[in-house]
């Protein structure tokens, strides 16, 4: 270890994008990439044109990108009031920040509000970025469980967590609408108690699956000035590589993550691609309801299978565990599964006790399907899946 380093940070390992694939070079386009959550579907190719040729003749690579980001932040919000039918004005660019990726609105956040002063809450499994990104900053992560059955918060742990008048004490509760790995909604139940979450203490919606879900806690912002809803360009809009994040929330708590942010935390290249996906957001969306239609199926024909438990989903992607898992504390049947279906072709991602499966074209769908059956056969050849 060097001398100079933290010696809390020795215990870190670096985030790892494709953990499955064993390598540090960019994975093989030859794998249906289903490990990610991304979009199956690059930016449309007229639309990279328009890119292109905004490259060409308005982007000056010598000069800094625009810092105050006003113009993306107005068309924004109007996707924001589009987005849940809320009048035309009702958010403004004063309701808006945008990140490198959610990632950095999320490191942001912890920097505003429990660098040096306060810890979070976070039910687990759920997003790992809240907990590795606070960690690096030396921030206690308080984590409490969920049902595992549905996949509930245990509300009862997270409200002894922040009423215990620990040391230090709960600064922000994270939670995902819908969750990432398990990909469920919040109920309306988790939503009363966020709603009663004392406003000394912060609530980060993240909504990064939003367009596959279709409810969005955006509306209740104005009743409460201590939230927060966090969304994404990598996902539904199909432009993971630029990295674009942004917020909503009250122009107060804008203003504080304004203050913290790097002044040019997005290329103008990003910026500009962001601006053409907003201009052009009901073409790039046009390919959820498909999405949506393709994970119905997917449950469905696995919903069945005696050696698999699925579970229903809100999101762009499946959570699955083995039934011998489930009974088996070492749960060692998805690593094999995990890699065969690798051998195979397919990356998903091995997590939480199960896999997570991105939904991907119909193509890779079916071929996904088809190598899951495989799989299962060889492992479990006396069941016919
Ligand atoms: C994918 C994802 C994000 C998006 O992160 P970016 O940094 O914007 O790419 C945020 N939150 C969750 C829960 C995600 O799954």
């Amino acid at each position: 270890m060097l001398p100079f380093i933290r010696s809390d940070l020795a215990k870190f390992s670096a985030y790892k994008p494709h953990p499955g694939s064993n390598t540090a070079e960019p994975v093989a386009t030859q794998f249906d990439r289903l490990d990610t959550n991304e979009s199956p579907y690059d930016l449309p190719i007229e639309l990279k044109k328009k890119l292109a040729a905004n490259y060409e003749r308005i982007i000056e690579t010598n000069r800094y990108p625009d810092g105050g980001h006003q113009n993306l932040k107005r068309a924004i919000a109007g996707y924001v009031n589009e987005s849940v039918s809320l009048p035309p004005n009702t958010f403004s660019e004063n309701n808006i920040s945008v990140g490198n990726g959610s990632d950095e609105l999320i490191r942001s956040i912890l920097i505003a509000t429990c660098l040096g002063e306060g810890s979070i809450l976070v039910a687990n499994p759920t997003f790992s970025m809240y907990g590795i990104t606070a960690q690096t900053l030396g921030i206690p992560v308080i984590q409490v469980g969920r049902n595992q059955e549905n996949f509930e918060i245990d509300l009862q742990a997270a409200q002894t967590a922040i009423e215990q008048n620990q040391n230090p004490p709960v600064r922000v509760v994270f939670v995902v609408h819908p969750n990432s790995p398990t990909a469920n909604p919040l109920t309306e139940t988790e939503i009363n108690w966020l709603r009663k979450i004392p406003e000394n203490i912060l609530v980060v919606i993240d909504e990064a699956y939003f367009e596959f879900c279709q409810h969005s806690l955006v509306s209740e912002l104005q009743n409460h000035s201590n939230w927060i809803v966090l969304r994404t360009f990598s996902k539904a809009f199909r432009l993971a590589s630029m990295r674009v994040g942004y917020c909503v929330a009250n122009p107060n708590l804008i203003a504080i993550l304004e203050k913290v942010r790097l002044p040019y935390n997005l290329p103008s290249f990003s910026i500009a691609a962001a601006l053409i996906a907003m201009e052009n957001r009901h073409t790039l969306l046009e390919t959820i309801p498909q999405t949506i239609s393709e994970r119905i199926n997917f449950i469905e024909t696995f919903s069945k299978n005696p050696e698999l438990k699925i579970w229903q989903s809100s999101a762009n992607f499946v959570f699955l565990k083995l039934q011998q898992d489930l009974l088996n504390p070492e749960q060692k049947g998805f690593v094999t599964l995990t890699q065969r279906l690798k051998d195979n072709g397919t990356l998903v991602r091995q997590i939480s006790g199960g896999l997570r499966i991105t939904i991907g074209t119909p193509e890779e769908n079916i071929r996904t399907i088809e190598r899951l059956k495989t799989v299962l056969n060889s492992l479990y050849p006396q069941v016919t899946a």
